[in-house]
């Protein structure tokens, strides 16, 4: 069995939907901080069968005690985090104590539990603004410019030092670039709370009626149209990733790290374009200044993961755009309108 914590989330569920069909028991840990158990009922239903689900925080040791001795769980995958970059400024404490405490928290519980596999949901982040693209794994990590970046790397970090100290940990560092995109049935897909941060979210709610327009941020980088550049990748193939991973982690010990990217970049300008098209219709769209922190461009060379782990993103920019599209507009309030139960999933009520 394979725990997910976070397991409800935007990536979290695609990759327990990924593991439900490729025959893997799973169970969920979430505290719901940024998700809807209706992802869960919702993954029951492309999947055939329900994970379990037990609501809780990754930082509960004695509930993570609770959950290892009643589930034979066998390898973690770890997406429990907060994620927010401008939210980490205002609230620092917060971000260290979910993103490096909670993973700290999470392996002393493994290590007593003798379990010592775990894949990390890490970022591109970590390598701060690089002068070379692409991004390889072997590129120094950076100076992340906020808290929630330095949290990434603190806790790569820690778990660095954990494997370099004992053999039997088997760790991948997953660094992910842009994941957009949902599942191609348009059932499940990224429901942000509050206004979206990121690009592709913030356009959905625009094209939907939600926002007035799409604010550019950003016009004079050092990029062929000048707005910021970055590598998108489909959320599904990044869950696939996931599976990959796991695989590997039962061939090699200590601590693996893998880009997990698509290889090409793609401006603001040009995602607004392909959006478009997908759309039938013009965005509406103001420029204005940069946004602070933020990097010009930013892409990856996925190879390493490509050789090691047989993975290649397959799915390209117009299929990511449609099914994010499809998601939107069949859900345009995300997963507000389903009633929040989640049927068939196991509510375990253990020590919390
Ligand atoms: P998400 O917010 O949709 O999912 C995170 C899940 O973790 C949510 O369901 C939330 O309720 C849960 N959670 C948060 N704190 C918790 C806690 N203390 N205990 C238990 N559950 C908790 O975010 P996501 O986009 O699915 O991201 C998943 C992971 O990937 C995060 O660690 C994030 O930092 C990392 N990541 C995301 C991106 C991205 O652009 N989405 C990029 C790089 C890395
Ligand atoms: N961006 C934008 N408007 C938005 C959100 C993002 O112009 O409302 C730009 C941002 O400046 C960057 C790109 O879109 O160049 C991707 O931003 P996102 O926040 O999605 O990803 P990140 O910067 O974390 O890689």
């Amino acid at each position: 069995m394979i725990l997910v914590t976070g397991g409800a989330g935007y990536i979290g569920s695609h990759a327990v939907l990924e593991l439900l069909l490729a025959g893997h028991e799973v169970l969920v840990l979430d505290n719901l901080c940024n998700s809807s158990p209706a992802a869960l009922q919702r993954v029951e239903q492309l999947a055939g069968r329900a994970p379990h689900f037990v609501r809780g925080d990754v930082r509960n040791r004695a509930l993570l005690k609770a959950l290892f001795a009643a589930y034979p769980v066998s390898a973690v995958l770890h997406f429990a985090g907060l994620k927010a970059v401008g939210e980490s400024v205002r609230e620092p404490l917060r971000y260290y104590e979910t993103n490096v405490s909670g993973s700290i928290a999470l392996c002393q519980a493994m290590a007593e539990a003798g379990i010592f596999k775990l894949v990390f949901s890490s970022s591109a982040t970590v390598y701060g603004e690089s002068p070379v693209m692409p991004i390889t794994e072997e590129r120094p990590t950076g100076v992340p410019t906020n808290p929630y970046g330095q949290s990434k790397l603190m806790a790569e970090n820690v778990l660095k030092g954990l494997a370099d100290s004992d053999p039997r940990w088997s760790i991948g560092l997953l660094r992910y670039f842009n994941p957009i995109g949902a599942h191609e049935s348009g059932l499940i897909g990224e429901d942000p709370n509050g206004t979206p941060n990121n690009l592709l979210p913030y356009m959905l709610q625009v094209a939907v009626g939600r926002r007035a327009q799409l604010n550019i941020y950003g016009n004079d980088y050092p990029t062929p149209d000048g707005t910021g550049v970055r590598d998108y990748i489909h959320v599904v193939d990044l869950a696939q990733g996931h599976l990959k991973a796991l695989e590997r982690l039962e061939q090699v010990a200590g601590v693996s790290v893998w880009n997990l990217g698509t290889g090409r970049g793609y401006s603001v300008r040009q995602m607004l374009s392909a959006f478009e098209e997908v759309i039938g219709r013009p965005l509406p769209h103001v420029y204005k200044p940069r946004r602070p922190g933020d990097i010009a461009q930013c892409w990856s060379d996925p190879s390493k993961a490509r050789e090691e782990l047989g993975w290649e993103a397959q799915r390209g920019l117009p299929t990511m755009l449609r099914d994010a599209w499809r998601w939107q507009s069949r859900n345009p309030r995300g997963y507000a309108q389903d009633k929040a139960t989640v049927a068939g999933a196991t509510q375990t009520a253990l020590a919390s």
